[in-house]
């Protein structure tokens, strides 16, 4: 849905949740905190792998994933989003929407969230099987859902994270438990890199009667199907059990 109709587009806003900035929080030079705040959200609930978006535009809108929906006093909810402060395409100077508007949120200002939701080839599987998530700055929202979810659940879940050398702090602070890996060069060659060297590890995941495991690899397009195919040539993962979602891609607006 990065671009749609007109008519589609207003009936998408006219369903949305009317929400409060309540914090907007630089956390390291390329990470933002986001909280919306709205009674509209009390009582709803959320699924790792929902993704929401802001209307940017009559005709476009811009993905993000509810990270944790927390029920809050005065019969409201808060939805917190972990957003990549990214620099887009500078040589080419194209705009960035969706990376301005959540830059220029005012605490207290209105803005629409968009429902969420799970689509059928990316959702959080419910068999009791241990849980691989790998990706990029862009998706530290989706490893909070899912370590939120598996701590609940009693799951197995191993993270790793490829993120800027400035954000590797603050998304370690975030995420203690998930591996965060130092962006080195290309985008995805420092995660090429760690599951070259922990194969060993990653074989290893499911292995304690918990059956395969089910990874989730999500982010920068090209890395996905790079890690696609390491998962299933070296890992031995059958197709079915490697769920993917690009989040962005070079040179392309709103995935
Ligand atoms: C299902 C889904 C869930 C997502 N969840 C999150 C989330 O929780 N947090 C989050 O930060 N992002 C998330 N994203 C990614 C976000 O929607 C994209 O980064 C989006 O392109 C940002 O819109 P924009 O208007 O800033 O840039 P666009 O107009 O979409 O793109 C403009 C240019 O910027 C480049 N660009 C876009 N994103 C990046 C990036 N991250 N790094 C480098 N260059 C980039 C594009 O390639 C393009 O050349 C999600 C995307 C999807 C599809």
């Amino acid at each position: 849905m990065g671009r749609t109709l007109g008519l589609i587009a207003d009936r998408v806003d006219a369903a949305s949740h009317e929400c409060e900035v309540a914090v907007n929080e630089v956390l390291s030079p390329g990470l933002r905190r986001l909280v919306l705040r709205s009674p509209e959200l009390a009582g709803l609930t959320t699924d790792p792998c929902d993704v929401t978006a802001f209307r940017v535009s009559r005709t476009d809108f811009r993905h993000y994933t509810p990270a944790l929906l927390d029920q809050v006093g005065g019969g409201s909810a808060e939805v917190t989003i972990v957003v990549q402060r990214h620099a887009g395409d500078v040589a080419h100077d194209v705009p960035t929407p969706g990376h301005d508007l959540v830059e220029g949120l005012a605490v207290g200002a209105d803005v629409r969230l968009c429902q969420w939701s799970s689509t059928r080839a990316f959702h959080w599987t419910t068999e009791e099987r241990p849980v691989l998530l790998l990706g990029d700055a862009t998706v530290i929202s989706l490893a909070l859902a899912m370590e939120r979810r598996a701590r609940s659940e009693g799951r197995d879940l191993m993270t790793v994270l490829e993120a800027p050398p400035p954000d590797v702090d603050a998304a370690r602070a975030l995420l203690p438990e998930a591996v965060v890996v130092p962006a080195d060069g290309e985008p995805g060659a420092a995660t090429d890199a760690w599951l070259a060297t922990n194969l060993v590890a990653l074989c290893a995941l499911g292995r304690q009667g918990a059956g395969e495991p089910v990874a989730y690899l999500a982010g920068h397009g090209p890395s996905i199907q790079r890690q696609r195919a390491f998962l299933r040539e070296h890992v031995g993962l059958d197709r079915r059990s490697v769920r993917t979602q690009p989040y962005w891609a070079p040179g392309k607006a709103g995935l």
